[in-house]
């Protein structure tokens, strides 16, 4: 019996499966004939079965290593249940008690295993080492083989000594696989496994069925959330979140407003954490909403959506996260929320990290805000990012192509660009191009001398973002080129050089505006619940006298979101009104009455049916944590330990102590402003905000300079406003 044909036969027979998926037995062959090789798969692609079978029908153990235990377990089970012995599949890792693992070990000594799976941490464990010294190897598989790249999106230190472990035990074929496959993450992988000649089989990125969309994160942002997944009755779908405890707060909100939707995330025991991850399979509820802890080697082929709460850190991440919707070739929409504000925390989180570390995630936030702000086709941004070539400039399934942008003519922009790059000796990144281009004498700019080249300000005038998408896009079009090697260094290639010559026209659609956008829609909201114009403008008013009248700026009183959001589900009682963000129990109590009587008015004098079903519930017990805070305030908790302890950063507990503020609560936080700002500093803050128009926090940087750090800004602000306001 040939090769293929056991292949064939044990396909059916321990999978039940007729036929291969894509190139999966030129895989397994290619495998069994002794090669090395290298498998790009997305995501629910079949990547396991490359191994599984394979494994199934060769001599000797076939060790697996795998990064997840979770996934270890779900793995093992599954093999375990084509087989009449357990035997067949074990795993190795910490979890497992001494017994356990004399009982792998003797059931691998005697043969029966026919896949181990190993945890990296695991594999290189001497005892482990000298134990499979003493086993027959069919060949290694390294799974999710991205981890090995600190440019995939989840590197694991431990998975950099697999080649030096696997030459000191034996050599044996490996098969790596992963679904990540930008051009750097894959010469990574195979240079660090030693397998530069291993045959690569790449498939196809696109993932046909799969809509993207990118839309504006505004104050609005939950309400969007819940709507959509009304009108998505019965289907499951997935929300990612970046951090913990925003996975719970959505969760909770997403309760209050009758959505079947449990919690997903590392902090949570792993029981519970099962439990929901079964009830989501099992349907028993219809989302989960988790952080990225949740997902991989899940498989619900029918996950209908995937919505990304807060922009990811890569599109490695995204494009791994949204491919878990419609897995089964059917729907699967990909929405995310978008906003600069978030990617610049994140690149700001990363401060104290080392510096080469800092500029790569610099930079894969740099090409995830580029894909959210471009209007180009998703799918042809996406998959260009993972070096393959979409035919055609439309795939009709994402935003872009679904609305268009008109293509402006941009020949002239690209050969200045393109001048400028060689001006340049293609050693500066698009930033420093695009300073010299619009004649910007910045300090780097100075340095270099720069000023003095001809290309200096040969755009002057020209709109950044512009300038910013032609790189792009002729990146894209194959004139320029980014060497990620180097951090993003701008070249020209043969094809930029042949343009230079001979330039042809070029155009280039221009970047969808988020700025502007937020504002706008928070304003004009969607036309099922949109701002009522009439009202918010007569509360607007009132806000004015009332603060008048304390003789307040009018944003102490409220802030617009939550004028906005009263123009838009009239709340005519304290409680209704306490439900509206920003809005606490002291604000409500102290201003409530005069809006509420107004809102009342409006409404009866208009006959206005309140949208009672859209109106979104806020949670009751969200404050838990913030009278946890103003708890240890009171008790004089330094604000640094007190992050510590709740797991926040800095930023993120200012963010609660300012929620708290807004709502009208008086805290005192001089203990410590006392003990971290100079008095000098203080003093000008302090001023400022006395005299400024609005409390906008990037206002007053720009008006008080670099000399005041933003954390102290965020300090004294919450100090004012306490003092003034409540
Ligand atoms: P990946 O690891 O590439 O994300 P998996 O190995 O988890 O994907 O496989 C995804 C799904 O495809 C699984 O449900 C698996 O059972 C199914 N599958 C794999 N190979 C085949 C095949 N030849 N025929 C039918 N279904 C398959
Ligand atoms: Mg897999």
């Amino acid at each position: 019996m040939t090769t293929k044909q056991q292949l064939t036969e044990a396909l059916k027979q321990n999978f039940g499966f007729d036929n291969f998926k894509g190139t999966q037995e030129e895989i397994m062959l290619s495998l069994l004939e002794g090669n090395d090789v290298f498998v790009l798969m997305p995501t629910g692609g079949g990547k396991s079965l490359c191994y599984q079978l394979p494994a199934l029908i060769s001599e000797g153990t076939a060790v697996v290593i795998s990064p997840l235990i979770a996934l270890m377990k779900n793995q093992v089970d599954a093999m375990r249940s084509f087989s009449a012995d357990d035997g067949v599949a074990h795993f190795l890792n910490s979890s497992l008690n001494r017994a356990a693992i004399d009982q792998v070990k003797a059931d691998v000594t005697a043969g029966k295993t026919k896949l181990l799976y190993v945890a990296p941490e695991s594999l290189t464990k001497e005892e482990n080492i000298e134990f499979l010294k003493t086993v027959s190897i069919s060949f290694y598989a390294v799974d999710e083989a991205h981890c090995i790249s600190e440019w995939g999106h989840d590197f694991r230190p431990e998975y950099r000594r697999i080649r030096p472990i696997i030459n000191e035990i034996q050599e044996r074929p490996v098969i790596a696989l992963t679904a990540t496959a930008t051009p750097k993450v894959q010469h990574d992988i195979q240079k660090n496994l030693g397998m530069s000649d291993a045959k690569v089989f790449k498939s196809s990125f696109n993932r046909a069925n799969l809509f993207y969309e990118i839309r504006p994160k505004t104050a609005n942002v939950d309400r969007d959330i819940i709507r959509f997944i009304k009108g998505q009755e019965g289907k499951s779908g997935i929300i990612y979140c970046l951090s913990r405890k925003k996975v719970e707060e959505l969760t909770e909100l997403l309760k209050v407003n009758n959505i079947k939707v449990l919690p997903y995330h590392a902090g949570m025991d792993s029981a519970t954490r099962s439990a929901n991850q079964d009830a989501f399979l099992l349907e028993q509820v219809d989302v989960i909403v988790a952080t990225i802890a949740f997902g991989m080697g899940i498989d619900k082929p029918d996950v209908r959506y995937v919505i990304h709460y807060d922009m990811p850190k890569s599109l490695e991440g995204y494009y791994q996260e949204t491919g878990r919707a419609g897995r089964d070739g059917g729907e699967g929409q990909c929405i995310t929320f978008y906003s600069a504000k978030d990617l610049r925390k994140l690149e700001k989180f990363m401060q104290g990290k080392p510096v080469i570390e800092q500029e790569i995630g610099k930079q894969l936030l740099a090409e995830t805000a580029a894909y959210a702000e471009s209007s180009l086709c998703r799918r042809k941004s996406l998959l260009h990012y993972f070096g393959e070539e979409f035919e055609g400039d439309y795939c009709g399934n994402c935003d872009n192509c679904l609305n268009p942008k008109k293509q402006v003519d941009a020949k002239e922009d690209l050969l200045a660009v393109l001048e400028t790059v060689t001006a340049l000796k293609e050693k500066f990144k698009a930033d420093h191009i695009i300073d010299v281009m619009l004649g910007r004498e910045t300090n780097e700019v100075r340095s270099y001398r720069h000023n003095e080249l001809e290309v200096f300000g040969s755009a002057q005038g020209a709109d950044r973002k512009f300038l910013n998408a032609v790189i792009r896009q002729a990146t894209i079009a194959g004139y320029l080129d980014r060497d990620v090697e180097n951090f993003g260094l701008i070249r020209i290639t043969p094809e930029g050089k042949k343009y230079l010559s001979r330039p042809k026209a070029f155009k280039v659609v221009e970047d969808n505006d988020f700025t502007e956008q937020e504002e706008e829609v928070v304003l004009k909201s969607g036309a099922a619940c949109a701002v009522d114009p009439e009202l918010y403008s007569i509360l607007k008013d009132l806000r004015k006298k009332v603060a008048k009248k304390h003789n307040l700026p009018p944003y102490v009183i409220f802030q617009d979101p939550s004028l906005e959001a009263m123009a838009t589900t009239y709340p005519i009682t304290i409680d209704e009104l306490q439900n509206i963000t920003g809005v606490g129990a002291g604000k409500a109590k102290r201003y409530g009455d005069e809006f509420i009587a107004v809102i009342r008015r409006h409404v009866e004098d208009n006959e206005i049916e309140r949208p009672e079903d859209l109106r979104v519930r806020s949670v009751a017990n969200k404050s838990r944590i913030k009278i946890s805070i103003i708890q240890a305030i009171d008790r004089k908790i330094d604000l640094d330990e007190l992050a510590n302890s709740k797991c926040m950063e800095f930023g993120e507990l200012l963010d609660e102590i300012e929620a708290i503020v807004y709502s009208g609560t008086k805290i005192n936080i001089d203990y410590f402003i006392n003990e971290v700002i100079d008095e000098d500093h203080q003093e000008d803050i302090f001023e400022y905000f006395k005299e400024a128009d609005s409390d906008s926090l990037s206002e007053a940087i720009k008006e008080l300079g670099s000399e005041y750090s933003e954390e102290e800004i965020r300090m004294m602000r919450i100090k004012f406003l306490s003092e003034l306001g409540n």
